[in-house]
């Protein structure tokens, strides 16, 4: 769009994560959302490269029979099936949604850096599907075979429809509430519900000193993905700030049924990957290990709990929840990270 001369100067508190003024999105200071600020900081002190990590022992293990069970490697193969195309799928949203409906400065500086780790990470799957000798095809081409898998991404791409459209615009109630949801879906189901499991599975192999270098990986994007998550929470709550009329009781209502929604979905995904369970570890335990996450998620934006559950794998909270100052990246082969910057 054309640019107004003008000496009048931009008002920070006209500022808006969506339907701000246009001549705003392309000055960053002053800045209104520092969370964004914050989020985009953390994201660089966090940089990492999957190549960077040893897949020797994983590439051992995976060829000697009998150091993994069937069920073992039908688990991994079926996280990677999930996993190499989840974050293209978020890597869409972010480039072909949000971006361009976003109208703070500083919002945007994050969600280019947010990209560039969606892409880090399925250069991750890549990574590890190619050092195990895994046929690309068959993991790559899951997400269209496997129904559990399907119906996950199926869930989440409906939601694009509207938001993808060119000529779709911010500005009225419909259009907002749209919007709105689509974080709900991207930020807080995809990525703070779908990918937690996965997560989980792959710590059950680290906890048992199977496919560490793997499971390393998974280290890395789940703390990327806990920031996408932070971030993702961070503009649905300023949404509902800079305009609470959004906020509905029967907007809030639709989103707790979209969260148990997807709840059914991974928990129906939790079966696919533990048929008969491992480590200790089945669908039953999962069941309850996804509806203890979804409560957190729906209490960060102000909805109320569904479910009430303990947490059954409390080794998780240390792994992903927790503030903690304990280095998990020890086995690191190169350091970008300085200082005390590895706290969650
Ligand atoms: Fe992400």
């Amino acid at each position: 769009m054309p640019i107004s001369k003008t000496v009048t100067r931009i008002d920070i508190n006209q500022r808006r994560i969506i339907n701000g003024a246009d001549a705003d999105v392309i000055q960053l200071y002053p800045m209104k959302h520092l969370f964004a600020w914050e989020a985009y900081n953390t994201g660089n002190a966090n940089h990492w490269l999957p190549t960077e990590i040893s897949m020797q022992k994983d590439i051992e293990q995976w060829r000697s029979p009998g150091v993994l069970s069937d069920d073992e490697r039908k688990a991994l193969k079926t996280v990677l099936g999930f996993f190499t195309t989840a974050d293209s799928i978020a890597a869409n949203n972010i480039v072909l949604a949000f971006y361009r409906h976003i109208t703070s400065p500083e919002c945007r500086m994050y969600l280019l850096r947010q990209g560039y780790e969606e892409a880090i990470h399925t250069h991750a799957y890549q990574y590890i599907v190619e050092s195990l000798g895994l046929d690309e095809g068959e993991i790559f081409n899951m997400y269209r075979e496997v129904d559990a898998i399907y119906n996950k991404d199926e869930f989440i791409l409906g939601f694009n429809e509207g938001i993808f459209d060119p000529a779709f615009k911010t500005g009225t109630f419909e259009a907002d509430q749209k919007f709105l949801e689509n974080i709900v879906v991207f930020s807080i189901i995809l990525e703070g519900i779908f990918f937690y499991s996965s997560f989980a599975v792959m710590f059950g192999f680290q906890r048992q000193n199977k496919m560490i270098g793997s499971a390393e990986q998974i280290q890395y994007i789940m703390r990327d993905e806990s920031q996408h998550l932070n971030f993702g929470i961070n503009m649905a709550n300023t949404i509902k700030e800079e305009q609470p009329e959004l906020w509905t009781p029967e907007f809030q209502q639709r989103m707790i049924d979209l969260v148990k929604r997807a709840v059914v979905l991974e928990c129906t995904f939790a079966k696919e990957v533990f048929p008969t369970g491992i480590f200790g570890m089945n669908a039953e335990g999962f069941k309850q290990y996804i509806e203890y996450i979804a409560d957190r998620r729906l209490a960060r934006i102000g909805l109320a709990q569904q479910y009430n559950v303990a947490n059954p794998f409390p080794w998780m909270s240390e792994a992903i929840d927790l503030s903690k100052e304990k280095n998990f990246f020890e086995t690191r082969v190169t350091e970008y990270q300085v200082g005390g910057a590895l706290e969650w």
